[in-house]
């Protein structure tokens, strides 16, 4: 398939759907193409609906620079200031925009809408009420006349002298390869939620949308964009086995966390890191207590947990013959993933979206906004928009180079050819890649330990020679194993670069126990060496800017 677009969005998630929209809205002329790895009704993080937006600035109750006092605590200074500025002061916009759309904030009885405290500083988390936000999203796309083209999975940016000009693909059903060529292409393609391996054990039961395999970090990487944060390895104490979120909805409602002394944990404004610390320490298990909540209250949190992000949840708790009426929910820690929504890592953008090369805009958790949650998705998908809107005005396509097109698919027909007989199934390859990842990429961090996975990175590559791929639907596994490769590889050297500890837990390393302000509060931003694959560190200072 050969296409040609004004605007290529790469993901038709949270960030992917709202640039589209907003790109159409504002120009109907600008031609629009989605390319979404799965099927766009359900696709990403949303897939149903969301219980909150996390972040908006109410007028005349909290304000931007309030939200940057409070960015700065949970970045522990670790922050460009600008892009969180900016999501902040247009977050109550888009909520106007989303409640336009039909999207339900509900109010009190003072007519206010109902906000929660889970930051350091202010109440920025509004409740929502929308199971069917995502189809809402898609509606929208398709009332706005975007092409979208689902289930391709992108491999491949196009870029000639630092300039992004479309990116190739193919479908993962019918194998067809695709070529788009693009004056501007917007990476909205997500986290890597698919790093380490889940205590489960299930490669998919992960608590991040598990087709977000990193594929953004390593798409950008490969084209020689910079990226940020990779040191920062979080996870979560969310339910047991399921890996599903709970803590926001019930904990902001009274519910209270305790630990296997039946102690109840202290947790400020729902610091995880006093959870995993429990944890760690051996005084887990640990679990969400409500007994003491009244019915009302239970109700409204089995409400929101059975119905809007995934109602899976409903049938989970009955088979297990919990109640949270008087049954305790365990809670145990989720894989670690990577990621600018949940997490501070992501592609280096400033507050237009623009990435270090030019025609490339990134929005939404593949972006380093650190924390920035659906709210900078939404936002940054309406700025990449008016940005790209701005610069694909009166530009001519660029010319592509026939060769690279040819390179990638030749290099993905011989895929198909070379694998077919291969020893290895993709999914115990996977479960290999990501069970070292566990053991050697995430905390408690060491320099030897790190080195470790350095040492079975080029072996991981050899082998993937040895992968069996009978179908495209394997192939498109067989990528998102070199983009985890990639992510994992990344997060080596900029935890190594990092030669300190921060942010508790998630970037702990035994052989530099302490957080060392003096040297470290800088970013690590990677880059491509000048070798072919290589990855180059760089430490610069903290922007500060704007309106700070
Ligand atoms: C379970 C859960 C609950 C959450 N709850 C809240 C909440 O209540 N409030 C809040 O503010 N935030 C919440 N968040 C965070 C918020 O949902 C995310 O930050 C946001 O949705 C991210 O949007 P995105 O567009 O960046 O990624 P996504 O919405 O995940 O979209 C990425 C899309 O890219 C596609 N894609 C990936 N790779 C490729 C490729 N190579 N080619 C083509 N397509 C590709 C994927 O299929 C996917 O559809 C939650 C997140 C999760 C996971």
């Amino acid at each position: 398939m050969n296409l040609e677009t004004d605007i290529l969005i790469i993901g038709g998630g949270s960030a992917g759907t709202m640039a589209s929209i907003v790109a159409k809205e504002q120009n109907p002329d600008v031609d629009v193409i989605i390319f979404e790895k799965g099927e766009i009704n359900r696709s990403g993080s949303i897939a149903m609906g969301m219980d909150a937006l996390n972040i908006v600035v109410q007028p005349g109750t909290t304000t931007p620079e309030l939200y940057i006092h409070s960015a700065l605590i949970a970045t522990e200074g670790i922050l460009d200031y600008k892009p969180s500025y900016v999501m902040a002061k247009r977050s109550y916009s888009m909520l106007k925009r989303l409640e336009s759309w039909g999207i339900r904030f509900p109010r009190d009885d003072e007519n206010k809408y109902i906000s929660l405290q889970v930051h350091a500083k202010g109440s920025f988390l509004l409740e929502m009420d929308s199971p069917e936000l995502k189809l809402v999203l898609a509606e929208k796309v398709k009332e706005a006349g975007v092409r979208v083209i689902n289930r391709t999975i992108i491999t491949k940016l196009l870029v000639d002298e630092g300039q992004v000009n479309g990116a190739l693909g193919f479908n993962i059903r019918t194998g067809e390869f695709v070529v788009c060529k693009a004056k501007a292409t917007i990476l909205a393609n997500g986290g890597c939620a698919r790093f380490s391996l889940p205590n489960s054990g299930y490669l998919y039961g992960t608590f991040d949308y598990p087709g977000n395999a990193g594929d953004g970090y390593s798409l950008a990487f490969r084209a020689g964009a910079q990226l940020t944060g990779f040191e920062y390895t979080n996870c979560s104490p969310l339910i047991k086995d399921l890996n599903c979120p709970l803590l926001y909805i019930t904990l902001t409602r009274g519910a209270e966390v305790i630990n296997a002394l039946g102690e109840t944990i202290d947790l400020e404004y729902v610091s995880t890191q006093n959870m995993l610390k429990e944890l760690r320490e051996g005084r887990g298990p640990i679990f969400i207590k409500m007994n003491h909540l009244s019915e009302e209250r239970i109700q409204e949190i089995e409400r929101i947990l059975f119905t809007t992000e995934r109602p899976i949840q409903k049938k989970f708790w009955e088979n297990r013959g919990i109640d949270f009426r008087e049954g305790l929910i365990e809670l145990g820690e989720t894989e670690y993933q990577l990621c600018g929504g949940h997490g501070m890592t992501g592609i280096v953008v400033n507050e237009k979206t623009e990435t270090t090369l030019k025609g490339l805009y990134s929005a939404g958790d593949v972006a380093c906004v650190p924390f920035q949650h659906l709210t900078g998705a939404f936002v940054f998908g309406e700025v990449a928009a008016e940005e790209a809107v701005k610069f694909v005005s009166n530009k001519d396509q660029c010319k592509v180079e026939q060769d690279l097109i040819d390179e990638e698919e030749q290099r993905l027909i011989s895929i198909m050819e070379n694998n077919n007989n291969g020893s290895v199934s993709v999914q115990d390859f996977e479960y290999k890649v990501r069970r070292t990842i566990s053991d050697y990429v995430v905390p408690p961090k060491n320099e030897t330990k790190l080195e470790r996975f350095l040492w079975w990175l080029p072996r991981f590559r050899k082998d993937l020679k040895n992968i069996r791929i009978t179908d495209y639907h394997e192939l498109s596994k067989f990528e998102e194993i070199q983009f985890i490769l990639d992510c994992a590889e990344l997060s080596v050297h900029a935890s190594l670069a990092r030669k300190e500890s921060r942010w508790g837990w998630f970037h702990y390393r035994t052989d530099y126990p302490e957080k060392d302000d003096k040297n470290w509060k800088k970013h690590i931003i990677l880059e491509k060496g000048i070798k072919s694959g290589e990855v180059q560190t760089l430490l610069v200072p903290i922007k500060k800017g704007g309106e700070n």
